[in-house]
């Protein structure tokens, strides 16, 4: 049988013969979406951390965070390589001779075999390319820049209020496959407002790009969020579990069998949200989406063909 779908952990096991971890560390980044340049609302469902539930404070150095993180791995898996992830808001959005200071002493970290930059598809420009490219020459690190596309529903994208459209993420993300970088696409596959179609609209986008992977969530309403307060005021019904688990392999069987998986559901502790994963843990969804696509003999790239 042909494996389900291509997990991030077994692409990243091939490219570095070895069980790689990623280490989240948190810089004073911010986003354009919060500070007034493009909103001060943020995205709906964006909580007031900036989706980095998993961080140390930005007080910290960046070579504490790592080591820190680094110890416990060891410990737990006996881990030798990581990836450096700066997840929290928009990693790119920071004055420029921060942006080199970080990027360059994450490179330079004990184990570190690249970095993962997640930002905003606006948010990056020729200069982040430069000093990336510079870095990845003079360091023996691989670059992946992450970037929200969310839906590819320009419409929905204004219910979320991103401030970017679909087209914006199509051209970021050439400009940095162009340059030689590794590109993940998030997406979050029960949007109340996206139907099936758009399901599949957001396929053609990842094959179309080229994205090396993918990290697909799951709508929780987060802690002091307007999703919360729309939720609250009965303006958005969220989508079953059933629904969920019927996208996400739709998604799946859509998208070209090479696109690694770094996440089929969103994992958020409760503590953080009013909503989450259908009070089930995310192990619990993920065992879920696979048992079903055994039921139908569902495989990643299944109907890529008929697209
Ligand atoms: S999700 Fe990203 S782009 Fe949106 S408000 Fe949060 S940090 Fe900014």
């Amino acid at each position: 049988m042909s494996r389900l779908y291509y997990k991030y952990s077994d692409y990243l096991e091939k490219k570095y013969g070895e069980k790689v971890y990623k280490i989240p560390l948190n810089i004073a980044s911010y986003c354009p979406n919060r500070d007034g340049s493009k909103s001060l609302r943020g995205c709906i469902f964006c909580a007031p951390d900036g989706a980095g539930h998993e961080n140390m404070s930005s007080d910290i150095d960046i070579e504490s965070q790592y080591e820190a993180m680094s110890q416990l791995l060891i410990k737990k898996y006996k881990a030798q390589k990581y990836i450096a992830y700066f997840q929290s808001y928009s990693n790119t959005y920071i004055q420029n001779d921060k942006f080199i200071y970080y990027m360059k002493k994450a490179a330079q970290l004990t184990g570190c075999v690249a970095l993962a930059i997640s930002t905003r598809p606006d948010c990056i420009d020729q200069f982040h390319i430069d000093t990336l490219l510079e870095i990845k020459e003079k360091y023996p690190v691989d670059i992946c820049i992450e970037l929200g596309l969310q839906t590819s529903n320009d419409n929905t994208l204004k219910i979320l209020n991103r401030h970017h459209t679909v087209d914006d993420v199509i051209k970021s993300s050439g400009i940095i496959k162009n340059a030689g970088f590794e590109l993940c696409l998030h997406i979050i596959a029960d949007l109340p407002w996206d139907g099936k179609e758009d399901i599949i609209n957001d396929t053609k986008i990842i094959n179309q790009v080229k994205a090396d992977s993918i990290k697909v969530h799951s709508l929780y309403i987060a802690k002091e969020t307007e999703l919360e307060r729309m939720y609250k005021r009965g303006e958005v019904s969220l989508l079953s579990l059933d629904e969920y688990i019927d996208r996400v392999i739709l998604l799946l069987e859509s998208i070209d069998s090479n696109i690694a998986i770094q996440r089929l559901v969103s994992r958020v502790t409760e503590d953080k949200s009013v909503i989450c994963t259908w009070g089930r843990s995310w192990r619990k969804v993920l065992i879920m989406i696979e048992d079903e696509m055994i039921k139908r003999e569902s495989f990643q790239g299944k109907n890529i063909e008929k697209l």
